[in-house]
């Protein structure tokens, strides 16, 4: 009898590292390239990105611009709460954000380069991500994607589509959103075109593929390597992430 080969979960890291680069490779074939191109401006994609958290594109986009609006950051800063509140209703959990995206308006406009965020380029990609996560309202994933999508930062933004399928596939241990960010970085080059094609198309799959009920493993060009389909074939479990 013969032993059946391990899960990609239980492989070391450069087996895993190597899986990510084949991923990479069957999504661009399925996909289309994805040439890293800035698709906003840096405080727009801050606070569209802040705007988004369980939230679909086009509820984000809507209460972006009911908030701009109001008028300009300044300004902002200076609505009564409940009138931001108002703005960003299409956004889920409008009154928590709307504060904290006061808050982190009034740090951003008291920094030494005011709404012009572009010394994030030069930073250290530590500091950088130190800078953002210490805005109110701003976690990993939001300051990843405005390093990556705006200044070209070798970092990986995790969302719940890339965090879903990236760990069904086993190329990480089941975890938490913030730490995959850490554990899927270690095994990606530093390369900012990589990163953001692997984040695009992984996110793209999560949303038409690898779906968190009943994901279409049938039609998916990931499944010959893939853990879930390893285990369980087309009947892969609804995600608990
Ligand atoms: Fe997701 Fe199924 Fe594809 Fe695996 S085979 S990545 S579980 S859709």
């Amino acid at each position: 009898m013969t032993t059946p080969a391990p899960l990609n979960a239980a492989r070391p890291e450069p087996e895993r590292a190597e899986l990510l680069t084949w991923v990479k490779d069957q999504l661009r074939a399925e996909y289309g390239e994805r040439p890293l191109d800035p698709r906003r401006d840096p405080m727009h994609e801050l606070i569209s990105t802040i705007l988004s958290q369980r939230t679909n594109w086009r509820d984000e986009d809507a209460a972006y611009q009911e908030l701009r609006a109001l008028g300009n950051w300044d300004d902002i800063i200076a609505a009564p709460t409940d009138a931001v509140a108002h703005a960003i209703r299409r956004s889920n959990y409008p009154e928590s954000k709307a504060p904290r995206i006061q808050q982190a308006l009034i740090a951003i406009r008291d920094s030494p380069s005011g709404y012009n965020l572009d010394f994030l380029r030069d930073l250290p990609v530590k500091d950088a991500l130190k800078w953002l996560t210490d805005l109110p309202g701003v976690g990993i994933k939001t300051a990843s994607l405005v390093l990556l999508f705006n200044y070209a930062r070798p970092v990986f933004p995790v969302d719940t589509h890339v965090h879903r399928t990236t760990t069904r596939m086993g190329a990480i241990p089941k975890m938490g959103e913030q730490a995959a960010h850490r554990a899927l970085l270690k095994l990606l080059p530093p390369d900012p075109p990589f990163l953001y094609e692997l984040h695009v198309n992984l996110l793209r799959h999560g949303q038409r593929v690898c779906t968190w009920h009943r994901p279409k493993c049938g039609a998916c060009v990931l499944r010959e390597r893939c853990d879930a389909y390893a285990q369980y074939g087309e009947h892969v479990p609804s995600w608990k992430g």
